[in-house]
């Protein structure tokens, strides 16, 4: 652990420096000083240099201590062993899992899906190295979207991490990729809900290979401008000139947006997702042209609609959220300066909207009723289960029932898109697991239709990586939870990023400082 070394070393230097300073003399007594003193600057510094060592053992045996990543459940997050790519088309950078079978095949670009020709000897990295603030829980209560280390409650001799979503004595319920608690949506961290953002597709990274078929459909007078979208006049009578986003799956049609990972994508049943995924938030950074311009985004979640409008600084109408046509929210914050770009992200997440305008949030009300204690909630328009269906499974020739919808356009004046980018929310799988006695399959704790109750003293995990993390929806019905004692600490920095090993060098080499970050 260098880390730690170069702690050490700081330390020694600062007191060797102290130690060793500022003796001249001339006359014999000060002479006899001098020897004194260096006598007991000798002592001091090896004072000092027990007192680092102490203190380095100290630190990092009781407060931090680091791990290694053994596994992909916490990916995108943080990754296990595993290979990267740069996709060979649209040149976007991403993390594929080892499996077992090896690359047995080709890695999907989860921008452009793109299949990835494997290397003869595909460079393996290994897990990332994180440290772990070990004692925090004694100061403070752990909290909901922690990332947590523990000792495995069913093998209290492996550590796990995992992100912690139930408290105790909570009754916790995953319903459409999201967490209940308590029977209400339980809102991301601003700071874990990055972190759970996962590439849709990006214009920046732009694919060009024949088959590829460009996602976003481009309403008249708009126009492509390198990896952006260009609107030179205004559309005729206040009508809105759409870009219409329609998103493509390995075949290149349309198809629903899932919850695929790129690194689960060598394994033949993951090289889809799962589910259907409405959560999503786009990104753009958008000028509007004139004071009259609007910029409006829409975006669907089966039944309901949301839109966000932004008006420019300028005009009468404030910016503002919909929802079903119905104005829920105004965000005055969000005003767009005329003639310069700004970013801007939208988001329907958590059973709510999020409006963010130059890195500033201006609005986050979801629609909305109201609770007995006034507190906001959303309730999606209920559908019948064929409704679901066919939404979820749509015949191929009807694209109304696409499950979810996006699209970004402008009215009153002209305006530029330099880029659009979109990501979707994590979803927390449904699971059935199988009971090695009794009668097979049984649905896993906390899914839909199952709410399950923490117990005191106890923690509800589940890994980033849904589809392929073993939690506490799978979890043996003995000890599903991780109680208090197993808790090690809270992950906080990966120190080590995924380096190496190279050329079959069996330890990590290279770190890549690039990757040096905050776990969130
Ligand atoms: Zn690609």
């Amino acid at each position: 652990m260098p880390m730690w070394g170069d702690f050490t070393c700081r330390v020694l230097a600062g007191t060797l420096g102290l130690g060793t300073s500022g003796l001249k003399s001339k006359e014999d007594l000060q002479k006899a000083v001098k020897r004194r003193k260096d006598r007991e600057s000798l002592l001091e510094t090896l004072e000092s240099i027990v007192i680092a060592f102490v203190l380095a053992f100290i630190f990092r045996a009781f407060i931090v201590e680091a791990f290694v990543i053994p596994t992909g459940s916490m990916a995108p997050t943080l990754y296990g062993e595993h290979f990267e790519f740069r996709c060979s088309d649209c040149g976007y950078k991403f993390a594929v899992g080892l499996e077992p079978g090896g690359l047995s095949t080709e890695p999907l670009c989860p921008n452009c899906f793109k299949g990835q020709r494997v290397p003869e000897q595909p460079r393996k990295y290994s897990g990332d190295r994180i440290l772990v603030l070990k004692y925090l829980f004694d100061f403070e209560e752990p909290r909901r979207w922690d990332v947590i280390v523990f000792h495995n409650p069913n093998d209290p001799s492996v550590n796990f991490i995992k992100r912690l979503v139930g408290l105790p004595n909570e009754t916790i319920e995953l319903v459409d990729g999201n967490v209940k608690i308590n029977g209400r949506i339980a809102y991301k961290t601003d700071k874990a809900q990055d972190t759970l953002w996962m590439r849709v597709h990006d214009t920046r990274n732009k694919a060009t290979r024949m088959e590829w078929v460009p996602r976003w459909v481009l309403g008249p007078p708009w126009a492509t401008r390198n990896a952006g979208f260009v609107l030179e006049r205004a559309p005729e009578k206040n009508k809105v000139a759409w870009l219409t986003y329609r998103h493509r799956g390995t075949s290149g049609q349309p198809e629903n947006i899932m919850d695929f990972y790129a690194y689960n994508s060598t394994g033949i049943q993951h090289r889809r997702g799962a589910a259907v995924v409405t959560d999503l938030c786009l990104r753009t950074e958008a000028t509007a042209s004139h004071a009259s311009s609007v910029i409006v985004i829409d975006m669907r979640a089966y039944k309901d609609r949301f839109r966000f409008e932004l008006t420019a600084d300028g005009s009468d109408q404030p910016s503002r959220m919909l929802v079903n046509d119905k104005p829920v929210a105004q965000a005055p914050g969000g005003v767009l300066p005329v003639g310069r770009p700004v970013e801007i992200e939208a988001a329907n997440v958590d059973h709510k909207l999020m409006l963010l305008v130059g890195g500033r949030r201006v609005a986050t009300q979801p629609l909305v009723e109201t609770t007995q204690e006034g507190d906001p909630i959303y309730e999606p328009t209920r559908l019948s289960e064929s409704e679901r269906d066919r939404f979820d499974n749509p015949p191929s020739d009807e694209l109304r029932y696409m499950a979810a919808e996006v699209r970004i356009g402008a009215r009153g004046g002209p305006a530029a898109l330099a880029y659009l980018r979109l990501d979707r929310d994590v979803y927390y799988l449904n699971e059935t697991m199988f009971r090695t006695r009794g009668e097979g399959n049984a649905p896993g704790h906390a899914t839909q239709g199952n709410p399950f109750h923490v117990e005191d003293g106890q923690y509800f995990v589940c890994g980033d990586n849904s589809p392929k993390s073993f939690d506490s929806r799978l979890w043996d019905l003995t000890q599903p939870t991780v109680p208090r004692r197993n808790l090690v600490g809270k992950a906080f920095f990966v120190y080590w990023p995924a380096a190496g090993p190279h050329g079959g060098i069996p330890i990590p080499v290279i770190p890549d400082p690039y990757g040096w970050r905050f776990v969130r």
